[in-house]
C-alpha cells in the first residue's frame, strides 16, 4: 500500500521528516482533498508539469530538510507562465541552497494555485497521557497569536468534529465575513473524521500539520502539509 511505501522509503533513509509531496500523497490516500503536487527534478520539468497542470502553479522547496519552506525563499506562488515558472525555479534553488548548504534537496514540487478561501489549520499531535489528539483552527494570527484552537482525542466520534470547529472563538469568520465566502463546515468536518481515521490505523507518525487549509464555499483544500514521524 501507498502509505506503507512512503513509510518504509522514510525510514530507510533514516528519515523522520516527509517532504510536502509524500505527506500530501498520504493524506490524498485518506481521502483528504489536496492540491495535486508533483516533482520536478529540472527546470524542464517544472515547466512541463506547470503546462500539463495549468496556469496559474505555485513551486516550492522539495527537502526532507527544509520544513519552514518561505523562509528560505522556497517558496513561489501565482506563476502565471513558463517565463515566471524558469525564474521561480532559478530563485528558489538559488535561495535555498545559500541558506541550507548542506541540504538534500531532491527538485522542486509543483502544484496549482488554489482558489483563496478562509484559511484553517488542521493538525495532530501525541499526548504523553491521551495519545493522539486532532487539533482545528482559523489560520494566521488567529493560532500564533490568539491560541484559538480546540482539541479532541483520537478516534473522533461525528459531533466532535462539528464541536471543535463550533467552539472555536473565531467561529463566526467560517460563517463569512466582509464579503468572504462561508466555508464549506461539513466538508471540514470531513476532513477532521478522516485525519482521525488515518492517524488511528496508521502506526508510527508523530505529527501531522495541513496549514493552510483553503476553506472554500463548497470544499476545502490542503495547500501545505508536514508528517513528523515516531524516531525508529
Ligand atoms: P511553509 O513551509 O512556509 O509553511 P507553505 O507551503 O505553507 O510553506 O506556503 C506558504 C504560503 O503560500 C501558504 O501559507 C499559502 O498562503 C501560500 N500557498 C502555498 N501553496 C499554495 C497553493 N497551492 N495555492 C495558493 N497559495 C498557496
Ligand atoms: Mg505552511
Amino acid at each position: 500500500m501507498l502509505v506503507d511505501e512512503i513509510l518504509n522509503k522514510a525510514r530507510e533513509e533514516k528519515r523522520t521528516v516527509l517532504t510536502e509531496i509524500e505527506a500530501k500523497q498520504i493524506l490524498g490516500e485518506a481521502g483528504i482533498n489536496c492540491t495535486d503536487t508533483r516533482l520536478a527534478t529540472t527546470k524542464d520539468e517544472a515547466v512541463a508539469i506547470s503546462e500539463k497542470i495549468g496556469y496559474p502553479v505555485v513551486l516550492k522547496i522539495s527537502s526532507a530538510d527544509i520544513t519552514h519552506k518561505s523562509d528560505a525563499g522556497g517558496v513561489m506562488v501565482n506563476l502565471k507562465a513558463k517565463a515566471a515558472v524558469e525564474k521561480a525555479y532559478d530563485d528558489i534553488m538559488a535561495s535555498c541552497t545559500a541558506k541550507y548548504p548542506s541540504a538534500n534537496i531532491e527538485g522542486v514540487a509543483v502544484q496549482g494555485m488554489a482558489k483563496a478561501g478562509t484559511e484553517v489549520i488542521i493538525g495532530m499531535t501525541k499526548d504523553p497521557s491521551f495519545g493522539p489528539v486532532l487539533m482545528f483552527g482559523l489560520g494566521g494570527i488567529f493560532v500564533e497569536v490568539l491560541k484559538d484552537v480546540a482539541f479532541r482525542i483520537v478516534p473522533l466520534e461525528k459531533n466532535d468534529a462539528s464541536e471543535m470547529i463550533n467552539e472555536i472563538k473565531g467561529n463566526k469568520l467560517l460563517e463569512g465575513y466582509r464579503g468572504q465566502d462561508p466555508a464549506d463546515i461539513p466538508f471540514l468536518e470531513g476532513m477532521l473524521l478522516k485525519l482521525s481515521a488515518l492517524v488511528d490505523k496508521t502506526e508510527g507518525i508523530a505529527e501531522i500539520d495541513m496549514n493552510p487549509v483553503f476553506a472554500h464555499k463548497q470544499g476545502a483544500v490542503v495547500v501545505d502539509a508536514r508528517i513528523i514521524l515516531e524516531a525508529a
